[in-house]
């Protein structure tokens, strides 16, 4: 099938085609899908690259997948284990779910406890939004609105669906048209990270190795490997990368989160040095690069963790901190 297709607008999502047969859907900031999804028409299968945060914007998707590739999709692929990028798997009762064998364990292991502890969290966080004395930027105030109520209205008897194909560092999806090579190098944003790969086309569906004009989340990652899986991924040169979260980008974008990163690593290496406490070290300004960044929450978070991390290396081994 060639030429545009009709596909509704909807609150979740908007849709951009990135080359014949692979498409992007952009979360919109105030909708329920908080991450970004590919829809990959490989040529008698339908690949979705991750199923979103909720099982409301994941029908949407399911819907808008078989409109653009004249069937339903077959495969989901999980990224990594975040349940923004995972929560919607429920939504593709007929699709093989595919996430690597250790992304499929932190699922099984950490997934429920992660819903239960957003739902107890939210109201309370989109209360304080709506506060006054707020402290976060208005601007960015919608997208985390969305995330806050996407989660809170999901079914409480919503189900969490584990991957039922798995892998360790590559697995190719082959169609008649085009090949999806999923690719992992490891963990750097989260404990095992994949990313989609269309050689031909040279685009690289990232999930959340690469966010553009918003600070990435380092909570559950370690600087160190993030920065060398993104420059083995830029080592591909990739023409278009789809990020897990904002609008879509090039190579540049890589070199840009290659740097925040060491930016953070620097950070915390001078407040070490300096002998500053974490809590000052959170109050550390954002350098004026990533000031106007969205989700500006997440920086002190991150300095934190990496602030952590040095602190476990540099105690040394058996010290038990
Ligand atoms: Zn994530």
């Amino acid at each position: 099938m060639t030429g545009p297709r009709a596909v509704p607008t909807n609150r979740h999502f908007r849709l951009e085609s990135l080359a014949p047969g692979v498409y992007a859907t952009i979360a919109r900031p105030r909708g329920y899908a908080l991450c970004n999804s590919g829809i990959v028409d490989l040529g008698g299968a339908t690949v979705v690259f991750d199923s979103m945060l909720t099982p409301m914007a994941a029908q949407v998707l399911a819907r808008t997948a078989t409109r653009l590739t004249g069937r339903p999709p077959d495969w989901v692929v999980n990224s990594h284990w975040h349940g923004d990028h995972i929560w919607g798997n429920s939504a593709f009762s007929g699709a093989h779910v595919v996430s690597t064998h250790r992304t499929r364990r932190e699922i099984r292991r950490r997934s429920r406890a992660q819903l239960v502890e957003c739902r107890r969290e939210f109201p309370r966080e989109l209360r304080a939004l709506s506060r006054p004395g707020s402290t976060v930027p208005r601007r960015e105030r919608p997208g985390l609105r969305g995330w806050f109520e996407g989660v809170l209205a999901m079914p409480r008897s919503h189900r969490i669906v584990l991957p039922d194909v798995t892998f360790v560092d590559e697995l190719v999806l082959e169609g008649s048209r085009r090949a999806l090579h999923l690719l992992s190098y490891g963990g750097g944003h989260s404990p095992s990270d994949v990313f989609g790969y269309l050689p031909d086309q040279r685009i690289v569906l990232a999930g959340d190795l690469t966010m553009v004009g918003m600070h990435p989340s380092v909570s559950d990652g370690w600087t160190d490997r993030w920065i060398h899986i993104l420059e083995r991924i830029d080592r591909l040169r990739p023409d278009r990368i789809l990020p897990g979260h904002g609008v879509p980008g090039t190579r540049r974008d890589l070199a840009i989160e290659i740097r925040y990163l060491g930016e953070l690593d620097r950070i915390v290496a001078g407040a070490r040095r300096e002998g500053r406490s974490l809590a000052d070290l959170r109050k550390t300004p954002i350098p004026s690069a990533y000031s106007e960044w969205t989700f500006s929450v997440m920086f002190p978070d991150n300095l934190s963790r990496v602030y952590r991390l040095a602190r476990r290396a540099g105690a040394g081994p058996g010290r038990g901190r």
